[in-house]
């Protein structure tokens, strides 16, 4: 029997919201977003094998993760202060967050330096929410070409978070849409409440919380 009955029960379902769209659910990436959880919730889950997990802040993803570093791919999909870009680049796989031209200057730096690049998605506020992060829509195109243009990064995929309370559906086809035209392959987008319908519109991850581990401790003041 599983250690997870909630990852069996949360893999099940995206397999299933695959197939309904005619996807190969291998092609969808359980991301399991394990900032502000006890390690008695994340632990079965690690144990039933389950190997990526995203964490939001480069802090509590280092003191968490430094002595399971090598089981697992980390991905932050957190905000990222420059000043953090050093750390980040060291312990991360993938980086969700890249949405302003300092950070991608701070990381662009790092992975020169540290001779390691982790993948690089571009975050996109696809409702436009003044305290959100992400680059608007209308500005992701220019911002896609200056990252490939002047840093030389690949950028694998974008990301979003839509508005709470809104039909996700028409944010997730915006992504799409912006991905399909600047030739970027993946999609992270879905989460708890929403990630069958992310499968629907093409998401290649999804981050998945609450709905594997639980409700979550309020979170820490930065
Ligand atoms: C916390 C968080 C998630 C997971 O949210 P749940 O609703 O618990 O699944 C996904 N993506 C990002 C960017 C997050 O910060």
């Amino acid at each position: 029997m599983s250690a997870s009955p909630a990852l069996d029960d949360v893999l099940a379902r995206i397999a299933r919201a695959a197939e309904a769209a005619g996807r190969a659910p291998a092609d969808v990436t359980l991301v399991a977003v394990s900032k502000q959880q006890a390690w008695d919730k994340v632990a079965p889950v690690l144990a039933a094998g389950q190997r990526v997990f995203g964490e939001n802040r480069v802090q509590e993803a280092m003191e968490r993760w430094t002595e399971r570093r090598a089981e697992i791919e980390l991905r932050l999909i957190g905000p990222l202060q420059s000043n953090k870009a050093r750390d980040a680049v060291a312990f991360f796989d993938v980086i969700e967050s890249v949405d302003r031209e300092k950070i991608a200057r701070a990381l662009a730096e790092e992975i020169q330096k540290q001779g390691k690049a982790p993948r690089l998605y571009v975050q996109v506020n696809t409702g436009e929410e003044p305290q959100k992060a992400g680059v608007i829509p209308t500005e992701t195109d220019a911002f896609v070409a200056d990252l490939r243009k002047t840093h030389g990064f690949e950028i694998e995929g974008l990301m979003c978070i839509p508005p709470v309370g809104e039909p996700a559906g028409p944010h997730f086809a915006l992504l799409a849409a912006l991905a399909a035209r600047n030739g970027i392959a993946k999609l992270s987008m879905g989460m708890s409440d929403d990630f069958e319908t992310a499968v629907r519109f093409g998401a290649t991850s999804v981050r998945v919380g609450s709905a594997l581990f639980g409700g979550r401790a309020p979170a820490a003041q930065a």
